[in-house]
C-alpha cells in the first residue's frame, strides 16, 4: 500500500497542478506558499461556512484589515458587524482574540508550531494542522470532510464516519507528505469538491479511480455510509416583536453580553424555550400598547440547534419608549443586527 499512496499522491498533486481553484486566500506570498495571516483568517471563516460564501467576504476582510497588526487593533463591534452574513458569531470574537494575543505575544507572526496554535481561541486539531500544512508546507494532514469521503471511498470503509474517525487519523497520516504537504492537502481538499463529490463522483474521469476500492467494487454511491450520521438537532422556540415608530424606525436592543449572539443586536423577542407550552412575552413588549400582528414565522438553524420564531408586528409612538434605541428600516440591513434578526425583520416589514 505504501507505493499506492505514493501514486495517490503524485496523481493528486499533477492534477492540482492543473485544476486548483483560484481562491483569494491562497496568493502566493513567500516561499511559494500562502500568507499566513490569510490562511488564518479563511481558516476561522471557514469553520461551518462554505467556500462560495466566505470568498467575497474574505476580499472585504483583508482590504479592511491587510494584515494581523491591523487586526489587532479594532473592537469586537466592528468585527462583529463585518461578520454579519456568515453567522457563528464565536468564530469572529474567537479570530479577534487571537489576533490580540498573537499582536501581543508573537510579534505580529502568525505561530508556526501546534501547541501554540491549539491556544488560541477557535483553533481546535483540525484547524492547527490546516494552518501549519498549508500555511507552513508542515508535514500534517487535516481531517476534513472532504478528504474523510475519499479516503472512506479509497478503502471502501462502509462504516458511517462518526465511527471511524480513529481509523481515518491513521489513513490519513500515511499521506502526509515531507515536502509538498501545502499543495498536498489543499490537492485533497479540491478533489473532494470537484471529483469526489458526495453525491455524484466523477469516477470516470478520476486519475486515482485504479487505486480506489469503491469504485472496484461499486461501491462508491453507497459510501460514505450515512446512515447514522446524521445528529437530530434540537428545536427551541421564540416569538420575535418588530415594533416600528412613527418615523419608521425599528425597536432593537442589545443581547446579553454572555451566551448565544452575545451583545448583538437584536429586536425583542421571548426567552429562547425547548418546550413551546413555556413561551413567555417579553417585559418590554409586554408593556406596549399596541396590537400585535402575526407575520409569518420561520424556523433558523444553528449548529447545535433549530429555532422555530412566530415573528409579530406592531406600531408605537416613539415617546412610549424614550430612552430605547431605534434603527432606520430603510438601512436595517447595514446595521449590524445577526442574519437571524435580519430575517424576521424582512419577513415583518
Ligand atoms: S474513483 Fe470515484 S469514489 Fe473513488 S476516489 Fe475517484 S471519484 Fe472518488
Amino acid at each position: 500500500m505504501f507505493n499506492e499512496e505514493n501514486q495517490v499522491k503524485k496523481y493528486l498533486l499533477k492534477w492540482y497542478s492543473k485544476n486548483a481553484r483560484i481562491l483569494p486566500w491562497r496568493n502566493k506570498y513567500r516561499n511559494n506558499l500562502p500568507n499566513p495571516y490569510f490562511v488564518f483568517v479563511s481558516e476561522y471563516m471557514l469553520q461551518q461556512t462554505t467556500v462560495n460564501t466566505v470568498k467575497n467576504k474574505f476580499q472585504n476582510f483583508v482590504i479592511k484589515w491587510p494584515n494581523l497588526d491591523k487586526l489587532a487593533q479594532i473592537n469586537e463591534p466592528q468585527i462583529l458587524k463585518f461578520w454579519s452574513g456568515l453567522g457563528y458569531y464565536s468564530r469572529a470574537r474567537n479570530l479577534l482574540k487571537s489576533a490580540k494575543i498573537i499582536n501581543k505575544k508573537f510579534n505580529n507572526k502568525i505561530p508556526c508550531s501546534y501547541d501554540e496554535l491549539i491556544d488560541l481561541p477557535g483553533v481546535g486539531n483540525y484547524t492547527a494542522n490546516a494552518i501549519l500544512g498549508i500555511a507552513f508546507n508542515k508535514s500534517v494532514m487535516p481531517l476534513d470532510a472532504n478528504i474523510e469521503r475519499i479516503l472512506v471511498r479509497l478503502h471502501a470503509i462502509d462504516k458511517p464516519i462518526i465511527k471511524v474517525k480513529k481509523d481515518l487519523r491513521y489513513l490519513a497520516d500515511k499521506f502526509k507528505s515531507k515536502n509538498f504537504s501545502s499543495d498536498l492537502i489543499q490537492s485533497f481538499m479540491d478533489y473532494g469538491s470537484e471529483i469526489c463529490l458526495p453525491r455524484n463522483p466523477k469516477c470516470e474521469n478520476c486519475s486515482i479511480n485504479k487505486f480506489c476500492q469503491s469504485y472496484k467494487k461499486n461501491l462508491q454511491y453507497k459510501i460514505p455510509n450515512k446512515s447514522k450520521n446524521k445528529i437530530l438537532k434540537t428545536i427551541k422556540y421564540t416569538r420575535a416583536y418588530v415594533i416600528v415608530n412613527e418615523n419608521n424606525e425599528i425597536l432593537v436592543r442589545n443581547r446579553p453580553s454572555k451566551g448565544m449572539l452575545a451583545s448583538m443586536l437584536e429586536v425583542p423577542n421571548d426567552n429562547w424555550v425547548k418546550n413551546k407550552n413555556l413561551l413567555s412575552t417579553d417585559q418590554i413588549v409586554k408593556k406596549l400598547k399596541t396590537n400585535l400582528k402575526l407575520k409569518g414565522s420561520f424556523e433558523y438553524s444553528f449548529s447545535h440547534f433549530d429555532l422555530e420564531t412566530e415573528i409579530f408586528y406592531g406600531n408605537i409612538k416613539k415617546a412610549q419608549l424614550s430612552n430605547a434605541n431605534w434603527i432606520k428600516i430603510s438601512t436595517y440591513n447595514k446595521s449590524g443586527l445577526p442574519t437571524v434578526m435580519k430575517k424576521i425583520v424582512e419577513i415583518a416589514v
